[in-house]
């Protein structure tokens, strides 16, 4: 079965409920939905109610930009799986580079909050991606090995028939500067063939997504890319226009 094409905008830590009300509203009006596309918008914790009454019925799907790997208790800032489903989030972001730079976030973290997300029916986007530093020491390769056997011990067949992986390169993340189609065609690769040991039958079903410095001038070559399955985009997804024309590039 074909893979479907995920774009999914991480609004970060950017703009009030009316301020992502009017954002909404202007992706809303100019959104085509196409069948072989999934569009997901993560606006910030407190933007999720609004989000989730406006995108009601329609096919821009919401989701989340972290999530705790406890259910209920006392951890005092989080946000449970639990929460989130109740408010009709479906995606949650684990593990971006920004959560692991800014609040020491590890593999094994990100694992736990990854199952969190899945015991709840949601589906977690999960990221990995070499720094600069190791890409340019040539262990780029071994980096993300690395991440995706600590991401993903411990899950099952069913469960990795869910997931998505969205390969960042932390160097290309709000920077301007993208990994060339090519470049980021090689890590794909190599993160399907790496999925295909740890279990050959989910390997060509997993979306692989490429995050960092998307923008409508870019996304066509890098989707194009034959194990690309979408985009996590940050800084363009905050403008109507651009993340719209990143979808119909899709
Ligand atoms: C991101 O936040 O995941 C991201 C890729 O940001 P940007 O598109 O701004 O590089």
């Amino acid at each position: 079965m074909p893979r479907p094409k995920i774009i999914a905008g991480n609004w970060k830590m950017n703009g009030t409920p009316a301020e992502s009300e009017k954002l909404l509203k202007a992706l809303l009006k100019g959104f085509k939905p196409k069948k072989e596309v999934i569009a997901i918008v993560c606006p910030p914790f407190t933007t999720l109610i609004t989000a989730a009454k406006i995108l009601k019925g329609r096919k821009l799907l919401l989701g989340a930009q972290d999530v705790s790997e406890h259910i209920d208790g006392a951890f005092t800032g989080d946000i449970s799986a639990r929460m989130l489903k109740s408010i009709g989030v479906k995606y949650v972001i684990v593990g971006h580079s920004e959560r692991r730079q800014f609040h020491g976030e590890t593999d094994q973290k990100v694992n736990a909050k990854a199952k969190k997300v899945l015991e709840f029916g949601l589906i977690p986007i999960i990221c990995i991606g070499e720094t600069l530093e190791l890409r340019e020491s040539g262990k780029t390769e071994s980096v993300v090995s690395q991440q995706v056997d600590g991401v993903l011990g411990g899950l099952e067949g069913a469960d990795l028939k869910k997931i998505i992986i969205a390969y960042e390169p932390v160097w290309a993340i709000g920077t301007g500067r993208t990994a060339s189609p090519a470049m980021a065609q090689q890590v794909h690769k190599f993160i399907r063939d790496k999925l295909e040991m740890v279990n050959p039958s989910i390997a060509a079903s997993v979306p692989i997504i490429y995050g960092g410095s998307v923008k409508p001038d870019n996304a066509s070559e890098l989707l194009n890319q034959p194990d690309i399955d979408g985009a996590l985009v940050g800084g363009a997804s905050l403008d109507a226009k651009s993340f719209i024309s990143i979808l119909r590039t899709a």
